[in-house]
C-alpha cells in the first residue's frame, strides 16, 4: 500500500536534506582561511610550465611576481595585491566571530550554484550564502524558496506518476511551500521536520468537513435504513457491501440485501452466496427486472419485518453512461436512499475521480469507498478524492475477507504513508 507514494515522499525528503548539506559543506569551504600570505601567487599554468622547464626558466622561478607583471600589464600593483599584514588579521578576526556576531548581509552567488548545476546535476542547489555561513555557526538551517522551488516541481510530477490528482499534486505543493520556506530548523531534525510537515499537509488534503463515522450515522436515522451502493463492474461493489453488511450486523444491527443489479445474471447469484454466507436476507428480481422495483421491493420487506438497514446493489458499467446514470436516478426517486455510496477501485486514478463527479452530479453523492488498497502500489487515489470531489471517504478496502475494510483516517493514512 503506498510504497511509490511513499518513495517518492522520501526522495523529496532526501533531495533536501542532500541539498542542505551540500550547502553547508560549501559554506564550511568558504569560511577556510586562505593560506598565509604569499607575495603574488603565480599562475598555475606558469608554475607547470616552470616545473617542465626548470633549467630553461631560472628567472621566472626565482621572481615570479615580477614575470606575471610582465606578462600582464594591466594587472593591479603588486604593492596593492598584497595582502598587508593587518588584513590577514582582520579575516582571521572574522573567522573565528561567534554566531551573533556575524554579518547579516546575504550575499547573492548564484552564479556558483550555477556553475555547480552544469558540472553536476541538475537538482544542484543555489547558495543562500549569507544563511549558508550563518547556518554553518548556529547548526540551524533556513530553507529558502530557492531551496526547494524546483525539488517541489519534480514533488508534483512524482505525485502524479503516484496517481494523485493533478489538483491535489499542486495543493500538496503549495501548502509544502507555505510550510517549509522559512522554516529555521536545527540540521540534524531537517529530515524529521520535513517528515513532519508533509505528513500534514496529506492529512489536510485528505479531512472532509462532511466525513461521518458509518455505523453512527446508521444509527442515528430512522429505520430502515436504506444505502444505495453504485459504482463500475468489478470494482468490488458486491463484495464491499457484503463487508459493510458484515460491520453493521457486528454493531448490532440488523442488515439485508436488494440484489438491485439485474443487468448482470451473475451479480444476483453473488449476492445471494455473500447473503447466505452472511446469514442475512435478499431480496432478488429475474435478471433485467427493473432494479428500482426490486429495491421497493426489499424496503417493504425490511419494513414488514423491522430490519434495520437495507443495502442495495445496482449495476455498474465500465463507464458512466446515460442509460446507467437515468438507471441510478429511478433508483434513487424510488427508494430514497439515505446515504448513496460510490464504490471504485483505488488503482483507478483520475477515472474514478471523473465517475465519482458524474454519479455526484447525478444523484448526489454521500461517500466513497475505495477498493483494492492491497493491491495498489501507488495510493494517490486515496489522497485524492476527497479534496478533488469533496466527496468524503470512508473506507478502504484492503482484501477479499469481509473484515478487509478499514475506516479511512486521514491521520492513520497520513501517518502510514510517512512511516
Ligand atoms: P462488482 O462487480 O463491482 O460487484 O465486484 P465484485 O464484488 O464481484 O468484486 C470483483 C473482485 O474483486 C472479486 O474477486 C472480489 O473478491 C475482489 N475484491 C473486492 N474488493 C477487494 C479488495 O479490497 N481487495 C482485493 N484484493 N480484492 C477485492
Amino acid at each position: 500500500m503506498f510504497s511509490l507514494l511513499k518513495s517518492k515522499l522520501a526522495s523529496f525528503i532526501s533531495g533536501l536534506a542532500g541539498r542542505q548539506e551540500k550547502k553547508a559543506q560549501e559554506s564550511q569551504e568558504l569560511k577556510t582561511p586562505p593560506p598565509s600570505p604569499q607575495p603574488i601567487p603565480a599562475p598555475v599554468k606558469e608554475q607547470k610550465q616552470e616545473a617542465a622547464q626548470p633549467a630553461t626558466a631560472p628567472q621566472a622561478s626565482a621572481q615570479p611576481a615580477e614575470a606575471q607583471v610582465s606578462r600582464k600589464p594591466e594587472s593591479p600593483q603588486p604593492s596593492s595585491a598584497k595582502p598587508s599584514p593587518q588584513k590577514t588579521e582582520e579575516q582571521k578576526k572574522q573567522i573565528s566571530l561567534s554566531p551573533k556576531q556575524q554579518p547579516e548581509e546575504h550575499v547573492d552567488v548564484s552564479s556558483l550554484g550555477k556553475k555547480a548545476s552544469s558540472e553536476k546535476r541538475e537538482l544542484a542547489p543555489k547558495i543562500g550564502l549569507g544563511a549558508a555561513i550563518r547556518s554553518f555557526f548556529t547548526n540551524e538551517i533556513t530553507i529558502g524558496e530557492s531551496d526547494i522551488s524546483d525539488l517541489l516541481e519534480n514533488l508534483e510530477l512524482s505525485l502524479l506518476e503516484a496517481d494523485v490528482a493533478y489538483d491535489v499534486s499542486l495543493e500538496v505543493a503549495s501548502r509544502l511551500r507555505s510550510c517549509l520556506v522559512g522554516m529555521r530548523v536545527p540540521k540534524s531534525q531537517l529530515a524529521s521536520r520535513t517528515k513532519e510537515q508533509i505528513q500534514q499537509v496529506l492529512e489536510s488534503v485528505m479531512q472532509s468537513e462532511r466525513r461521518f463515522d458509518l455505523v453512527s450515522k446508521v444509527k442515528s436515522l430512522p429505520k430502515p435504513v436504506k444505502i444505495l451502493f453504485v459504482g463500475p463492474n468489478g470494482a468490488g461493489k458486491t463484495t464491499t457491501m457484503a463487508k459493510v453488511a458484515k460491520l453493521l450486523s457486528d454493531a448490532g444491527l440488523s442488515v439485508m440485501f436488494s440484489a438491485s443489479d439485474t443487468f448482470r445474471a451473475a451479480a444476483i447469484e453473488q449476492a445471494e452466496e455473500h447473503a447466505k454466507r452472511l446469514g442475512i436476507g435478499i431480496v432478488k428480481g429475474k435478471y433485467g427486472a427493473d432494479p428500482a422495483s426490486v429495491a421497493f421491493d426489499a424496503i417493504a420487506y425490511a419494513r414488514s419485518r423491522s430490519i434495520d438497514v437495507v443495502l442495495i446493489d445496482s449495476a455498474g458499467r465500465q463507464d458512466t453512461n446515460a442509460n446507467l446514470l437515468a438507471e441510478l436516478k429511478k433508483i434513487s426517486r424510488v427508494a430514497k436512499p439515505d446515504l448513496k455510496i460510490y464504490v471504485g477501485e483505488s488503482i483507478g486514478g483520475n477515472a474514478v475521480i471523473e465517475q465519482i463527479k458524474a454519479f455526484n452530479q447525478a444523484i448526489g453523492m454521500d461517500g466513497a469507498i475505495l477498493t483494492k488498497l492491497d493491491c495498489d502500489a501507488k495510493g494517490g487515489t486515496a489522497i485524492s478524492i476527497v479534496h478533488s470531489t469533496g466527496i468524503p471517504l470512508l473506507y478502504l478496502g484492503v482484501g477479499q475477507g469481509y473484515s478487509d475494510l478499514i475506516p479511512f483516517e486521514p491521520r492513520k493514512i497520513a501517518q502510514e504513508i510517512m512511516t
